[in-house]
C-alpha cells in the first residue's frame, strides 16, 4: 500500500489543529459528495484521510509512521463488489438495528463516528455498503440475509495472533508497556510524545510463533453471513447502522459498524413519494360520465373507490391510509390514484348513432 499524503488530500498543512482539519474535511466532503455529483473515489480518499487526521491519536501515529501504520484497516475492504450488485439475499433483527438516519447527508456529519468510539487505534473499520431491496420490502419491512466480505476475528488463535501453544514473550520494543515514547524537537525545546507501540500494537506481548491462519494480525478476511431486519417505511438513501457488525478490531479491539445504505428497486405499478403511494387507473367514458365503483389496487390490497359522475380525466382521488407505514410511528401515508379516461376510437355505426342522440 502506498504511503498517502493525507494532509495533501485534505489540502491542509501539517501544523493545523484538529478543528481546522474538521473544517477542511467538511468542506471537501460537501464538494465531492457523490450525491451531489462528486467523484466517489475522491470522496473515499477524503474520508480515509479524515479517518486518520481527524483522530488525534491516529494522526500522531500517522505523523510518525505514515499511512501504513494500520494497514489492516481501511483499504482492505472491497467496496466495489457491493456497489455493482448490492446484496442479493435479504434479512434484520430489530435488536440489531442501531440507529436509523435519514440519508448519508447526516451520516457524513461524522460527529457520531469520530467521537467517543475511536479511542482505540485498532478498532475495526466501519463498513459501508449498499443494500438493494424490493419496493414492497421497503413498504412492509423485511428480513434479509446478507453475505459480507470483512475482517473477522481469527478463530484459530482466538484473535491474539499467536499460534496456539507457542511461547508468549514480552515485546522488546516497548518492554511490555504497549507504549513507545519519541522525542520531538520543537521550538519550545524537546518534547516527549507517547504513542502505541507499533510492534505489538499496544498489547505488550510478542509471540514466538505467529498464528498461521491470520499471520499474527488476529483477524483475517473472510465472509460473514448475517440476518438483519429492514424496518417498514425505510426510504431510498436512508441507512441502517449495525453496531459492531463491521470489520473486527485487531487483537480483541472492538469491531467497527456496518452501515447499509438502502436502494429500492422501482415498482411497475406504484410510485412512492415519502410515505404516500401513487398509482394510475384507466376508466371508460361511460364510467366517467355516469360514475361507478371500481377496484383500485393498493400495496395493502384492493380498495373500492367510488367514481362520482362527471369525473374528468386526470382527477386524483385520495384513499386515506393505504400508503407506507411511517418509519418512526404515526400511522400510514395515503394512496393517491389518478383516473385516466380512455376515449374510444372506431365506434360501431350503432354506437355512433346512439351517442349522436345524447345531448351533452
Ligand atoms: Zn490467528
Ligand atoms: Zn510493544
Amino acid at each position: 500500500m502506498a504511503n498517502k499524503d493525507y494532509y495533501n488530500i485534505l489540502g491542509v498543512s501539517k501544523s493545523v489543529n484538529q478543528d481546522e482539519i474538521k473544517t477542511a474535511f467538511r468542506k471537501l466532503a460537501h464538494q465531492h459528495h457523490p450525491d451531489k455529483g462528486g467523484d466517489a473515489d475522491k470522496f473515499k480518499e477524503i474520508n480515509e484521510a479524515y479517518q486518520v487526521l481527524g483522530n488525534k491519536e491516529k494522526r500522531q501515529q500517522y505523523d510518525q509512521f505514515g499511512s501504513n501504520f494500520n494497514n489492516m484497516g481501511g483499504g482492505g475492504f472491497d467496496f466495489s463488489g457491493f456497489q455493482n450488485g448490492g446484496f442479493s439475499g435479504a434479512n434484520v433483527n430489530f435488536e440489531d438495528l442501531g440507529d436509523l438516519f435519514g440519508g448519508f447527508g447526516d451520516m457524513f456529519g461524522f460527529s457520531g463516528r469520530s467521537s467517543g468510539r475511536r479511542e482505540s487505534p485498532s478498532r475495526g473499520d466501519d463498513i459501508e455498503a449498499i443494500l438493494i431491496i424490493d419496493f414492497k420490502e421497503a413498504v412492509f419491512g423485511a428480513e434479509k440475509e446478507i453475505l459480507l466480505d470483512k475482517y473477522l476475528k481469527c478463530d484459530h488463535c482466538r484473535g491474539n495472533g499467536a499460534e496456539p501453544g507457542s511461547k508468549i514473550n514480552t515485546c522488546s520494543t516497548c518492554k511490555g508497556s504497549g507504549r513507545v515514547f519519541r522525542v520531538q524537537r520543537t521550538i519550545f525545546g524537546s518534547m516527549q510524545a507517547e504513542a502505541i507501540c507499533p510492534n505489538c500494537q499496544g498489547e505488550g506481548k510478542a509471540y514466538s510463533q505467529k498464528c498461521t491462519k491470520c499471520k499474527g494480525h488476529g483477524i483475517y478476511k473472510g465472509q460473514d453471513k448475517m440476518k438483519l431486519k429492514v424496518p417498514a417505511g425505510i426510504d431510498e438513501g436512508e441507512a441502517i447502522r449495525l453496531s459492531g457488525r463491521g470489520n473486527s478490531g485487531v487483537k480483541g479491539a472492538p469491531a467497527g459498524d456496518l452501515i447499509l445504505r438502502i436502494r429500492i428497486k422501482p415498482s411497475t405499478e406504484f410510485k412512492r413519494v415519502g410515505y404516500d403511494i401513487y398509482s394510475r387507473i384507466i376508466i371508460n367514458v361511460k364510467q366517467a360520465i355516469l360514475g361507478d365503483k371500481i377496484d383500485v389496487k393498493t400495496v395493502h390490497g384492493l380498495v373500492v373507490l367510488k367514481i362520482p359522475e362527471g369525473t374528468q380525466s386526470g382527477t386524483k382521488f385520495k384513499i386515506k391510509g393505504n400508503g407506507v407505514t411511517k418509519l418512526r410511528g404515526g400511522g400510514q401515508g395515503d394512496h393517491l390514484v389518478e383516473v385516466v379516461v380512455n376515449i374510444p376510437k372506431g365506434l360501431s355505426k350503432k354506437d355512433r348513432k346512439v351517442l349522436e342522440e345524447i345531448k351533452l
